[in-house]
C-alpha cells in the first residue's frame, strides 16, 4: 500500500465490504465514528439502564453490545453509517494489545528486552493511523487493562479497536495491516511476564465488594427488612397519569437491582427474590400493562444487580428513623475505573 492510499478516505464500499468480510470470520463488529461508536446510545443521564443495560431493552445503541457477526445487520448499519469506521470486538475470538505511538513501541520494546529475553510478540499486527501498533494475541481470559505499560492498553472482553481500511480521526491516516501479518496469520501470544502484569491482584482495583461484605445466610433479619421494604415500595408505585408518567418501571428496577444485589451477596434467596419480584410487578399493575417491558426490566435488573453483590453494611444501622430503607446508589452505578466507596451509615447523616 502507498503513502499515498495511507492518507486516502477509504470509501464507504471499502469500509462496508471489509466490515463484512471481518463479520464472516466469526468477529462481531460495529460502526465507529472515529473511535467511538457511531450508534447513538440508546440511554441517557437519568434513565435508569444508563450504563447498566448491554442490549437486553433490545434497542440499538449500547457501544460494543452493537457488535455483531449477522451479515444483514452489518449490512444495514453501513447503510446507516456508510462512512463509518468499523470497530472489532475484543476478548472474542482474539484480544489487542494496543501500542500506542512510538511511545508505546519503545515502552513495549524495553519490556520485552528487560523481561521477554527480547522476542517480538507475533500474530496479526496493524499499524495504527497514529504511528502505533495493534497486536491481535490469543484471548487471555483476563481483564483489559489501561495503561499495563508506558503507552500501552490491553483490550479484551466488552472493549472493541478500530480496524483497517478505518481511518483514524486525527492524523487521517489509515490503520493497515502489516504486510505478511494479516488476519491469516496465527494469534501471538501474550509473554508470561506481561500475562502476570494483567492479571488482578486481590487487593487494589477490585476491592469493592469484598471490602464491604460481611458473609450471611439466607434468612437473616437484614435481607428480611430490605426485602419487605423494596416489594412495599414496588406495590406502591405510582401508576402513569394526566400530565405525568408512571415510575412503577423505574421504581421496579432499582428495587429488583437492590435485592439482586444481595442475592449476590448470600443474603437472600434468588428463587423467592425473583417470585416476590414478579408478585409486585403484578400487584402495580405492570406486567398486565407492559408485560415484555417488565419481564426485560426485571432480566436486566438481574444481570446488574447479580454482578454487583452486596452484604450487610459493615455497623447495621441504629436509631429509631424508621424502615432501614435500601440506598439508590450503589457499587453497580459505579464508573468502571473510578470505584467511589459509599457508606450507607456516612450517607444517611445529615
Ligand atoms: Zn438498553
Amino acid at each position: 500500500m502507498s503513502a499515498h492510499a495511507a492518507v486516502t478516505r477509504p470509501s464507504p464500499q471499502e469500509l462496508r465490504g471489509a466490515a463484512l468480510e471481518y463479520a464472516s470470520m466469526g468477529i462481531p463488529v460495529l460502526p465507529v465514528r472515529g473511535k467511538l461508536p457511531a450508534i447513538p446510545a440508546a440511554h441517557q443521564p437519568g434513565d435508569p439502564l444508563y450504563q447498566q443495560c448491554k442490549g437486553e431493552c433490545g434497542d440499538l445503541g449500547h457501544g460494543v453490545h452493537d457488535a455483531t457477526t449477522d451479515l444483514a445487520q452489518v449490512r444495514q448499519l453501513w447503510d446507516q453509517w456508510p462512512q463509518a469506521n468499523v470497530g472489532l470486538r475484543t476478548g472474542v475470538l482474539f484480544d489487542v494489545i494496543d501500542v500506542d505511538g512510538q511511545q508505546g513501541r519503545d515502552s513495549l520494546a524495553r519490556f520485552l528486552a528487560d523481561h521477554g529475553g527480547g522476542r517480538p510478540i507475533g500474530g496479526p499486527r496493524v499499524h495504527t493511523g497514529s504511528g502505533g501498533w495493534h497486536l491481535y494475541v490469543t484471548p487471555t481470559g483476563l481483564p483489559d487493562h489501561i495503561g499495563v505499560l508506558q503507552s500501552v492498553d490491553y483490550r479484551a472482553a466488552d472493549r472493541y479497536v478500530v480496524a483497517p481500511p478505518s481511518r483514524h480521526p486525527v492524523s487521517g491516516r489509515r490503520y493497515l495491516w502489516v504486510p505478511g501479518r494479516g488476519l491469516d496469520t496465527p494469534l501471538g501470544e501474550v509473554p508470561q511476564v506481561l500475562r502476570e502484569r494483567l492479571t488482578p491482584r486481590p487487593v487494589g482495583r477490585d476491592h469493592q465488594p469484598a471490602a464491604t461484605l460481611r458473609p450471611a445466610q439466607p434468612g437473616h433479619p437484614y435481607g428480611r427488612a430490605v426485602l419487605e421494604a423494596e416489594i412495599a415500595r414496588i406495590a406502591g408505585a405510582r401508576p402513569p397519569g394526566p400530565g405525568r408518567g408512571g415510575e412503577r418501571n423505574q421504581v421496579l428496577w432499582e428495587a429488583a437491582r437492590n435485592l439482586y444485589n444481595l442475592v449476590a451477596g448470600g443474603v437472600l434467596d434468588q428463587a423467592e427474590v425473583t417470585a416476590e419480584l414478579e408478585r409486585a410487578a403484578g400487584t402495580c399493575g405492570l406486567l398486565r400493562d407492559e408485560p415484555r417491558q417488565t419481564m426485560r426490566t426485571l432480566a436486566s435488573a438481574r444481570q446488574v444487580g447479580l454482578a454487583h453483590p452486596r452484604g450487610i453494611p459493615d455497623r447495621p444501622t441504629t436509631g429509631g428513623r424508621g424502615r432501614d430503607r435500601p440506598r439508590q446508589q450503589d457499587a453497580s452505578h459505579h464508573q468502571p475505573f473510578q470505584p467511589r466507596r459509599r457508606d450507607p451509615d456516612r450517607a444517611r447523616e445529615r
